[in-house]
């Protein structure tokens, strides 16, 4: 998971961006003052990207910014101004900031400001083109492992999250109880092929409508399974 530092002094600011950071797969390292931004740096190199309040107790945003800077960093800087802080921007800009985001902003604001700048960094570009699979009603993160249909997301299991990569990979593709053993749980794996039944009987509870009439998770009688939709 990428991490990315959140500095921000305003508790419930910072809990809003961190939740939401969160809920897009990111790993959120918290930092309240700028000093402690600093510090939080110097033990996670691996940082991505930082978002940065300007107003802070101790040291500024754009202080903060300009030490990153300083020590050579490549990394994603976004400034969180006030809306009164125009003035702000351009001076963040010149500190070495690539982005700034104008309070108050909405999740999908921030979210898609991050993984603009992201993408334009160039980090991990194979891993975020082939986060989401979508299939009808269906998105599979491959990135934090989650599934939505129709926007609401289901809880899976592992061995759950996995059957649906393997089915929403290959749609319409007939597969046999032996492949999905295979693909699944591995080649040591000794188990029997009612494992795969039992699994896709409780998957289907979780995704299909009618458990029993299944719409999209279908039988191939005699082989398998496939993607139906
Ligand atoms: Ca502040």
């Amino acid at each position: 998971m990428k991490k990315i530092l959140v500095l921000e002094d305003e508790a419930n600011i910072r809990s809003f961006v961190v939740i939401n950071l969160r809920r897009s797969g990111f790993e959120p390292i918290e930092a309240e003052t700028g000093e402690m931004a600093l510090e939080k740096l110097r033990v996670n190199p691996d940082i991505c990207l930082a978002l940065l309040d300007v107003m802070l107790p101790d040291i500024d945003g754009f202080e903060v910014c300009r030490r990153i800077r300083a020590t050579g960093s490549k990394m994603g800087i976004i400034m969180l101004t006030a809306k009164s802080q125009e003035i702000d921007k351009v001076t963040g800009l010149m500190t070495g900031a690539d982005d700034y985001v104008t309070k108050p902003f909405s999740p999908a604001e921030l979210t898609a400001r991050v993984d603009a700048l992201i993408r334009r960094l160039g980090i991990d570009e194979d891993e975020r083109s082939s986060t989401e699979l979508v299939s009808g009603p269906f998105v599979l993160n491959t990135r934090n492992r989650t599934l939505e249909k129709d926007g609401q997301r289901l809880k899976l299991t592992q061995i759950e999250y996995l059957l649906m990569k393997l089915f929403m990979e290959n749609p319409g593709k007939a597969m046999s109880r032996e492949d999905i053993l295979t693909a699944v749980w591995g080649n040591d794996f000794k188990g029997e092929l009612k494992t795969v039944d039992v699994n896709i009987r409780r998957l289907r509870i979780k995704i299909e409508s009618d458990p029993t009439e299944p719409e999209y998770l279908t039988t191939v009688w005699g082989y398998g399974y496939k993607w139906g939709y």
